[in-house]
C-alpha cells in the first residue's frame, strides 16, 4: 500500500515539528508503508509519533489499545487540538459519549480511535471495526500483555486475536520495558515474531540520578526539591503506601507547596481531578504511590523522588522518565533502605508465583540492588537492563559527580555477622549494635548478651555506620530477613561464610563508614581549651555518680582508678554535663581511645543521674 502522505509533512503540519527523533523516521517509514513491528524505547523517548504519523498517512482509521481511561483522554484532547479527528472508547464514557462516537465511527469520521483492550475485544466493537478500512492497530505499553513484564493486566490477553481476526492490518506494539522474556512474549502473544524490533536509545541523558542511602527522608526530599527546582516546573513523590502520600503531602502543603496526593484507594473522580490538576502546567508536587503517572506526558516535569526501593531498574526508569520530556535539565533521586531490599526478597520468596518467575522476579530485584548499591556509573548499570552500553561513564550521575572512596570494612562486617550469629539470629539490627556498641540496655541485660564475646567489639563504629554495613550486607545477600516475621530480624546467610573466614574482603563507601571516625579521631589540639572547674565534692551526685562507674570499671579491669580517668576530668564531664560523644570528646582528657572505651557508659551515667 502506497502512503497517501508524507511523514514528514505530517509531522511538520499536524505536529509541528521538524524533524524525527531517534529511530521515529525509520518506524514511521515501516508503519506507513503497512508494515508490523515491536518499538522500544525508554518512556518519553517519542513512541506516540510512532503510530500517530503514520496512521495519518495510511488511509482508514487507526486504533489505538491504552491501558488507562486517563491515558487515552489525554492524548484524544491533544490530537484534538491538533486538528486530528480523534476518539476514545472506553467504560468512563456516558451513554451520549459512547452514542457519539458509535455515529462518527459508522460514518468514517474518526481518523483515531483510543480504545481499551476490553471494549476491543467485545464482539460489537471487533465487528464494527471489521466494517471500517483500518489504517493500523497500535498497542501502547504492550509490556501489559507479559506476565514476566512489571505491569501485567489480564486484559491484554485479549489482544492476541488481533493477529487472526485482522490479519492484513499491521500492528505496532510499544513498550519501555525491553528485558528479553518480555520483548519475546510481547512478539508472540502479537504475533510479531516475523516483524522487526526497532530498539532505541535508551539513554536519557539531561535525567540527573542520584542515589542515597534513606536517612531522613523528609529532609533528603526537601533538600532535593530545592536543589532540583527552579519553582517553576513539577516533581512526583513516589512513596511506598497510600498513607505516605497522603502524609507527605499534607506536610508539604504546610510547607507553603501546592502538593497532591494520588493512589488507587481514591475514587476515580477524585483521581482524575488530581491528574487534571498535575497536567495543568503548575508548579505542582504530586505525591503517590506507582499508579500515578503512566499516560501523564506533562512535558516539564523536573524532578521525580522515591521514597523508597522501586520494584525493579525497568519500573524505577519508567517512573524517573517521567521527569526532562521536554529535553531540559531534569532529576531524580532514590532513597532506599535495608529493610527495602529485605522486604522486597521476602515478598519475592513468599509469593504464589512459579518458580521460573520468581527467579525472574529475583534477579530483576538483584539488577536494581547493584545499581543502587554500585560505587560506579549508575546509569551504565541502569541502560545495560535495557541493553544498551554506554561507551563511557555518564559524568551525569552522583557515582560520576562525586566518585566515592572504597574502604575496607571487612572487620566490621566480620564483626556484624558475628553478632548477628551469636545473638541466634533473632533480633533486630538496633539491638544488634547495641550489643556491638557495648550498651547497658535492658534487652541486652536480660539476654545476658553482655556477657557474649562480641558484646562492646563495635564501639568504634557509629550507629549510623553500622545500619550502612548491614544494608551491604544485606544488599549482597550475607544477611536475609529472618523467615518467620516481616521485621527488620536479620540472619546470617551461606554468602556470610567466606566473609567470616576472612576470604571475602567487603569494601565500603568511605562516606558510609565515615560517621564512624568522626568523634573519636579529633585531636587533642583542635579543641578550645576551658578553665578547669574546682573539683566537685560529694554534693554534686553526678561526680558521685561517675565516681562509683570508675571504681567499677577500675575493679573490672584491675586497674587503678585514675588510669581510667582523673578526677578532674571527672569532675569536668560533672560541671559540662555532655550529651552526645561529640561534646564528651570536648572535655579536657577526654581523648579517642577513652571515648571509644567509655564514652557510651559515661553518657548513660551522666543520664542515669539525671
Ligand atoms: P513516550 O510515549 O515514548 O513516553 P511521547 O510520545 O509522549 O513519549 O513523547 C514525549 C515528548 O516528546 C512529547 O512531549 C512529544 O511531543 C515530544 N516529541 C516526540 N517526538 C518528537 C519530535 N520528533 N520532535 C519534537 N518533539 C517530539
Ligand atoms: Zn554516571
Amino acid at each position: 500500500m502506497t502512503p497517501t502522505t508524507d511523514p514528514r509533512a505530517v509531522l511538520h503540519d499536524v505536529f509541528g515539528f521538524t524533524d524525527f527523533r531517534g529511530r521515529q523516521a525509520e518506524i514511521v517509514a515501516h508503519v506507513t508503508a503497512g508494515g508490523s513491528g515491536l518499538v522500544l524505547m525508554p518512556t518519553g523517548g517519542g513512541k506516540s509519533l510512532c503510530y500517530q504519523v503514520p496512521a495519518l498517512c495510511r488511509p482508514g482509521l487507526g486504533v489505538v489499545v491504552s491501558p488507562l481511561i486517563a491515558l487515552m483522554e489525554d492524548q484524544v484532547a491533544a490530537l484534538r487540538q491538533q486538528g486530528v479527528a480523534a476518539a476514545a472508547l472506553h467504560s468512563g464514557l456516558d451513554e451520549e459519549e459512547r452514542r457519539q462516537v458509535s455515529l462518527d465511527l459508522a460514518n468514517g469520521r474518526l481518523k483515531l480511535l483510543y480504545v481499551s483492550p476490553e471494549r476491543l475485544a467485545l464482539e460489537g466493537t471487533a465487528e464494527r471495526l471489521a466494517r471500517r478500512d483500518l489504517a493500523l492497530f497500535a498497542v501502547d505499553e504492550a509490556h501489559c500483555i507479559s506476565a514476566w513484564g512489571h505491569n501485567f493486566r489480564p486484559e491484554y490477553r485479549m489482544l492476541t486475536m488481533l493477529a487472526e481476526r485482522f490479519p492484513e492490518v499491521p500492528r505496532v506494539a510499544l513498550t519501555a520495558t525491553a528485558d528479553a522474556r518480555t520483548v519475546d512474549d510481547i512478539r508472540e502473544r502479537l504475533s510479531l515474531t516475523e516483524a522487526p524490533v526497532f530498539r532505541g536509545s535508551f539513554d536519557r541523558p539531561n535525567i540527573r540520578i542520584e542515589v542515597a542511602p534513606r536517612d531522613n527522608a523528609t529532609a533528603q526530599i526537601a533538600a532535593f526539591m530545592e536543589e532540583a527546582d527552579d519553582g517553576r516546573g513539577a516533581g512526583i513523590i513516589y512513596c511506598p503506601s497510600r498513607a505516605e502520600t497522603e502524609r507527605t503531602a499534607a506536610r508539604l502543603r504546610r510547607d507553603g507547596y501546592d502538593a497532591l496526593h494520588y493512589h488507587a484507594g481514591m475514587d476515580a473522580a477524585d483521581r482524575r481531578a488530581a491528574e487534571r490538576r498535575f497536567s495543568s502546567g503548575d508548579p505542582v508536587v504530586m505525591a503517590a504511590t506507582i499508579a500515578f503517572g503512566m499516560g501523564i506526558d506533562r512535558p516539564d516535569v523536573r524532578w521525580v523522588a522515591h521514597h523508597a526501593l522501586p520494584g525493579g531498574p525497568e519500573s524505577w526508569y519508567q517512573e524517573i522518565g517521567r521527569a526532562g520530556r521536554d529535553g531540559a535539565a531534569a532529576r531524580a533521586l532514590l532513597l532506599y533502605g535495608a529493610e527495602d531490599i529485605a522486604i522486597a526478597r521476602r515478598r519475592i520468596a513468599e509469593s504464589p508465583a512459579a518458580d521460573a518467575q520468581k527467579r525472574l522476579d529475583h534477579e530483576r530485584l538483584d539488577r536494581l540492588v547493584a545499581i543502587v548499591e554500585s560505587a560506579t556509573c549508575r546509569r551504565r548499570l541502569l541502560l545495560r537492563c535495557f541493553g544498551d552500553d554506554l561507551p563511557q561513564d555518564c559524568g551525569n550521575c552522583d557515582a560520576c559527580l562525586r566518585p566515592p572512596r572504597l574502604v575496607d570494612a571487612t572487620e566490621a562486617a566480620r564483626k556484624l555477622l558475628s553478632a548477628v550469629h551469636r545473638t541466634g539470629g533473632r533480633f533486630g539490627l538496633g539491638h544488634v549494635v547495641d550489643v556491638l556498641r557495648g550498651k547497658d540496655t535492658d534487652k541486652v541485660g536480660s539476654f545476658g548478651h553482655d556477657k557474649l564475646s562480641v558484646f562492646g567489639i563495635g564501639r568504634d563504629v557509629a550507629e549510623g555506620a553500622w545500619k550502612n554495613i548491614a544494608r551491604h550486607l544485606l544488599a549482597h545477600g550475607a544477611l536475609e530477613m529472618a523467615s518467620e516475621t516481616n521485621l527488620p530480624i536479620y540472619q546470617a546467610t551461606e554468602a556470610a561464610r567466606p566473609i567470616l573466614r576472612g576470604e571475602q574482603p567487603v569494601m565500603l563507601q568511605e562516606a558510609a563508614l565515615r560517621e564512624a571516625a568522626r568523634a573519636p579521631r579529633r585531636s587533642r589540639a583542635q579543641r578550645p581549651g576551658r578553665p578547669a572547674p574546682p573539683i566537685g565534692g560529694g554534693e554534686d551526685s553526678a561526680f558521685e555518680a561517675l565516681r562509683a562507674w570508675r571504681k567499677e570499671a577500675a575493679t573490672r579491669q584491675s586497674v587503678p582508678a585514675y588510669v581510667i580517668f582523673p578526677d578532674r576530668t571527672l569532675a569536668d564531664i560533672a560541671a559540662q554535663r555532655p550529651r552526645t560523644l561529640d561534646d564528651l570528646a570536648e572535655v579536657h582528657g577526654v581523648g579517642a581511645s577513652k571515648l571509644d572505651r567509655y564514652g557510651l557508659d559515661v553518657l548513660r551515667v551522666l543520664r542515669d543521674a539525671g
